[in-house]
């Protein structure tokens, strides 16, 4: 049912050559489910003279070309999205359900930029002599170096994959070793589609050698990274040193504003759905809650009831309405965050606490009045926890919602047309959701601001992101 664990390194699936690797782990489990092969330097370097010679095949193709191949590796990914779907439960954890649309969004992205790779287009502006033209061409910007994490192990990668490819790059991508079976397959359907060898590859090993040596490396142009805002400032000052562009998307923090003329029970089931998809391992998952004074214990008592109804499970059960968190240090982060909370005058209204049970499970939890002064209200909490607290003015929620380092994705519920504009304004924040937590799509810039990074993946500025501006005057 898993995996077969190679990398993918000038068109050839391997196990690589230092002879090293780690255990890939099921969290709902904790059995292993495979043995992960690490990449040797050799390998390393393998990869770059692969992406290099896979780059000058790739650009030289037409992008009518490029697109045929990357629609076909989209139909054959949609056609595997069952299998690729179960290979993403047992390595991450999330339900079956999700992890299948997880798959065949995956498929429309790859989609959507074969597509708008035909369409990287320049301009001509007038000269100011005559008999000058003057063009604007985009123009690949080489190899990518392409770093992911580990909740969503197709999707991620794919934003990556897709962007670069459609631009005309090649890519070596290392997906998260915990996770790392589904983005194998995701390369698996490229490379069946017919790229040619080298504009792919995939490796893995220890993140911090890996990334090193990549982003040092000359040949290497563009740095993409999904991850934590730590690691993201680490691997800008790596880029720095090469002058590399970069794409960072690193975490959240996003507030929910509930204003008083809404309906609030099926706001508080909009707000439960999205809290709790992925069992909160989403860098836009809604994760401070502000509800009007108002409405406020309707709002915890609605939230509370749906959380504590949740059925917790192995995501291959289909029963199952949240699976486990991805791995052992998010529980101890889980710990953290409540126990650091209660200290502090939160009350619980829900969860809390492990169930009694293998794999690395943590009830959804409801945490009503969080003194602003808990570490939840100001980090990020990667997980089934959702704080809620009351507010009193538009002032005054807007300034608590934006009085945080990170800057992604950000919420608010209305009916009021005037309001809805005013706070879609006043919110900082890379992605602003009004009556919606629906942010993310194949067409649309999906990127944050502040601490949550720089650069767009999604929509046409995404495409931008892998291409560089050549001015041509020509006399
Ligand atoms: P982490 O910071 O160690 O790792 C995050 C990801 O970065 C992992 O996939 C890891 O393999 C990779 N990574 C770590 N060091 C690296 C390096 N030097 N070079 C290249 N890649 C490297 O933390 P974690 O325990 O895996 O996750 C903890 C926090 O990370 C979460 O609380 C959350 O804030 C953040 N996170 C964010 C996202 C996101 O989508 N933005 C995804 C996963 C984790």
């Amino acid at each position: 049912m898993y995996a077969i664990l190679e990398m993918l390194i000038d068109g050839k699936f391997t196990r690589g050559s230092s002879g090293k690797g780690e255990p890939v782990i099921n969290p709902a489990t904790e059995q292993t489910l495979a043995e992960l092969p690490h990449a040797a330097q050799s390998d390393l370097e393998a990869a770059v003279a692969a992406a290099e010679k896979g780059f000058n095949a790739w650009k030289a193709m037409s992008a009518y070309d490029r697109y045929r191949i990357l629609r076909k590796g989209a139909d054959i990914l949609r056609s595997r999205a069952d299998a690729i779907a179960t290979i993403l439960t047992l390595e991450q954890g999330k339900i079956i359900a999700e992890a299948k649309i997880e798959v065949v969004t995956s498929a429309d992205i790859l989609d959507w930029y074969a597509e708008e790779g035909r369409r990287a287009y320049g301009r001509i502006i007038p000269g100011r002599m005559p008999g000058v033209r003057q063009m604007v061409i985009k123009e690949p910007v080489g190899i990518v170096a392409a770093f992911t994490p580990w909740n969503f192990p197709a999707l991620t990668p794919m934003r990556k994959i897709a962007g670069a490819l459609a631009a005309g790059c090649s890519i070596i991508l290392k997906p998260s070793e915990e996770t790392p079976g589904t983005a194998v397959e995701v390369a698996r359907c490229l490379q069946e589609a017919g790229l040619p060898e080298g504009v792919l590859n995939v490796v893995f090993g220890v993140p911090a050698e890996i990334s090193s040596y990549l982003i040092a490396h000359p040949k290497v142009r563009k740095i993409s990274f999904t991850g934590s805002t730590a690691v993201g400032k680490q691997l800008m000052k790596l880029a720095a040193e090469g002058m590399k562009r970069t794409t960072m998307e690193l975490g959240g923090h996003a507030p929910v504003i509930v204003f008083d003329d809404v309906d609030i029970a099926s706001v508080a089931k909009i707000a439960a759905g999205g809290k709790y998809r992925n069992a909160g391992q989403v860098c836009i998952s809604p994760t401070r809650f502000f509800v009007h004074e108002t409405k406020y214990k309707q709002f915890v008592d609605a939230f509370t009831e749906i959380a504590a109804g949740l059925k917790l499970g192995d995501g291959l059960d289909p029963s199952s309405q949240m699976g486990p968190m991805a791995n052992a240090r998010r529980l101890e982060a889980m710990d953290m965050f409540v126990s650091d909370a209660k200290a502090k005058g939160a009350v619980i209204k829900t969860g809390g606490e492990r169930p009694a049970n293998q794999g690395f499970f943590y009830k959804p939890t409801v945490l009503a009045d969080v003194p602003a002064e808990a570490r939840i209200m100001t980090e990020e909490p990667f997980g089934p926890l959702a704080p809620i607290v009351p507010f009193k003015s538009f002032d005054e929620v807007v300034e608590r919602a934006n009085g945080v380092a990170y800057g992604l994705a950000a919420y608010a519920f209305t009916n009021d047309e005037k309001r809805a504009t005013a706070i879609a304004d006043a919110l900082q924040w890379g992605m602003v959701g009004v009556n919606s937590l629906a942010v993310s799509t194949p067409e649309t810039p999906f990127g944050g601001i502040k601490d949550s990074g720089h650069g767009s993946e999604g929509g046409i500025e995404g495409l931008e992101a892998y291409l560089n501006i050549k001015f041509v005057s020509q006399a």
